[in-house]
């Protein structure tokens, strides 16, 4: 099926919770399709990358967000290229984007990554350290922290990823009035479904739009 075709599906299923399409492994003829159908809301994990195509496709008002994990010594450039920065999970990280966004007078907006499955191999900040880092983010002038954003485990039955979002609803619901929280971005192209049923707001698909899956 061709992308716009994708898109289209994925949006009347979705309703009302954001798409993020996540463009990491799609060909330059693709996401030319996706922008040319109007969807302007994209997804990378390397800021390199990101930055490239923010070049490339400069005549479309692209709002970029950063779904990767992000060095201090990349925040300069980031915060020139991202919207959105989703994977934020350090107060070391939020001063250093706070730092430069600073210089460019610019007020980022990021959300808190979040490890809710305890995975030594993922990004995010353990969910006991997560208010610590919504205190921090809250004093700094030049980030917004507008959300949470996490990913299930990659489970085989896609059924099993449910207690996770759940975890992170929670989560969700006990911080959003004290800190201001609109997003919760779960859910991929294999969970999404699973995610949106428990409350995500904002999905992040890469695949069911651009093929592979
Ligand atoms: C790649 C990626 C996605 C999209 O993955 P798909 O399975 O292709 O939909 C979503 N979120 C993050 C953080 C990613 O790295």
């Amino acid at each position: 099926m061709s992308v716009k075709t994708n898109l289209q599906k994925i949006l009347t299923e979705l309703g009302s919770v954001q798409l993020v399409a996540v463009t990491k492994y799609a060909a330059p003829e693709q996401v030319r399709e996706l922008l040319d159908a109007g969807h302007f809301v994209l997804g990378e994990n390397k800021v390199q990358s990101a930055a490239q195509k923010a070049e490339q496709y400069k005549q479309y008002p692209v709002q970029w967000h950063m779904l990767g994990h992000l060095q201090t010594n990349k925040a300069k450039q980031a915060v020139r290229v991202f919207e959105v920065i989703q994977s934020v999970d350090s107060e070391k990280i939020a001063e250093a984007i706070n730092k430069e966004a600073a210089k460019i007078n610019k007020v980022q907006k990021i959300l808190a990554q979040v490890n809710i499955g305890r995975e030594p191999q993922k990004s995010g900040i353990a969910p006991e350290l997560l208010e610590k880092l919504l205190v921090y983010c809250k004093e700094l002038k030049n980030i917004r922290l507008l959300g949470l954003m996490a990913l299930a485990p990659d489970l085989p039955d896609k059924e099993q990823t449910r207690p996770y979002f759940k975890a992170m609803k929670e989560l969700f619901d006990r911080y959003a009035a004290s800190y201001g929280l609109e997003f919760l971005s779960l859910g991929m192209s294999g969970d999404y479904p699973v995610a949106v049923q428990e409350g995500a707001n904002m999905v992040r698909i890469g695949s069911r739009i651009f093929g592979g899956e």
